[in-house]
């Protein structure tokens, strides 16, 4: 593995990055889950002109074309993707789980949980999802490049060792992260933006001191047989993982400035406390002010923000390695735009290459502070990490 994700001393903090190496393969668009799922599902429906379920294939093709013609551009490297294997999966995922994936695909598709359908295609379209972020994973820690972007879908940060959640069958980042570790990265921080608490990446490490997992989502709470977790503050990991799973349930509503102070306020500090060898970037555009799923304000300057506070913590812990993996964002125009940002801020470019064509939300940033502030003093008071800080 390369010098610069092993656990010596970081070198000195670069000012910029030459590029952005991004993994793709167009394997990926070809899963579908229908449409109508907005609406209430009673017999008869009462709308006539039903969207795409969310989680739809327009949503890269954006983010697709925006990296190949937007200003960024000539910041990407292009890589092509592959499937993951099955053994690749067991390094997260049980036996039984995957092998009622692929009874399911077998059969022609079914519902795997509410919200969550394996339609032909899907299954193949999973494993290329896996399979590049592994790839992506491997790109960096064999020093071929220091910052990796799996662009993929389904998303992956809900599926939970045993069980599919949330559009996600398999964890992308879980099972990168776990071949980090597996090449030799002692120490890992998993750092999750998307909306929704990161519940199946948590899962998966949730014994593990190895892997500091942290997710700020809005406040949702448990949705269900498959989504049990809260996303509350005392879910702080287990037995050695203990104090190394922080969750940040932000107010609905939280915007730029609320985000950029959880992240200066906690997720900095916790960090730099854990000295990770490798960080990635878990990124989601459903923190928006415009997703449908999400009930956040973010615009691309707050994407922007965390893009460049990321990167610095890149620098200074990882030898500047960084894997970004994408997670959900379903506002098909606005979800590009803010991945675009957010790759301008891990780029650490001095000016917006983009403006934003739609953005502007007013926010109070008073009520998030109160309770980034209470988060703050209930970990500085329970995890043995955190005492005296
Ligand atoms: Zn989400």
């Amino acid at each position: 593995m390369a010098d610069s994700c092993s656990s010596a001393p970081a070198p000195e903090p670069v000012e910029s990055a030459e590029c952005i190496n991004v993994f793709w393969d167009d394997g990926m668009l070809s899963h579908e889950m229908g449409k109508g799922v907005f609406d209430t599902g009673m017999d008869p429906g009462f709308l006539d002109v039903l969207e795409k379920h969310p989680e739809n294939s327009d949503r890269v093709k954006n983010i697709l074309s925006i990296l190949r013609r937007g200003p960024i551009s000539s910041y990407i490297s292009w890589h092509s993707g592959r499937p993951a294997l099955i053994s690749e999966l067991l390094s997260f995922h049980t036996p039984d789980y995957i092998n009622e994936l692929v009874e399911a695909d077998k059969a022609g598709g079914k519902m795997i949980c509410a919200g969550t359908f394996l339609n032909a295609g899907s299954w193949d379209t999973a494993l290329l999802a896996a399979g590049t972020t592994l790839l992506a994973m491997k790109h960096i820690l064999e020093g071929h490049g220091k910052i990796a972007y799996a662009l993929v879908r389904p998303p992956g940060h809900h599926a939970q060792p045993t069980q599919a959640d949330g559009y996600c069958f398999l964890n992308n980042a879980g099972v990168a992260v776990q071949l980090a570790l597996n090449s030799g990265c002692e120490k890992v921080v998993v750092i999750d933006i998307d909306v929704h608490y990161g519940n199946g990446t948590a899962e998966g490490f949730y014994q593990s001191n190895k892997v500091l997992t942290i997710s700020l989502h809005m406040n949702h709470g448990s949705w269900g047989p498959s989504h049990p977790q809260n996303g509350s503050i005392d879910e702080l990991g287990e037995g050695e993982g203990f104090g190394y799973n922080l969750n940040i349930p932000l107010p609905n509503g939280t915007g730029d400035k609320g985000y950029v102070y959880a992240m200066n306020e906690l997720v900095v500090p916790a960090t730099q406390k854990f000295e990770p060898n490798m960080i990635v970037l878990v990124v989601g555009q459903d923190s928006s002010a415009f997703d449908p799923n999400g009930r956040q304000c973010l615009t691309m300057d707050g994407y922007r923000e965390i893009g460049r506070i990321v990167r610095s913590l890149a620098d200074r812990h990882s030898g500047g390695c960084l894997l970004i993996v994408q997670e959900g964002g379903y506002q098909v125009t606005y979800s590009a735009y803010c991945l675009h940002a957010t790759l301008e801020g891990v780029l650490n470019l001095p000016l917006p290459l983009l403006s934003d064509p739609i953005a502007y939300y007013p926010e109070d940033k008073a009520f998030a502070v109160e309770v980034i502030q209470s988060i703050k003093k209930y970990q500085n008071d329970v995890i043995p990490l955190f005492k005296g800080s």
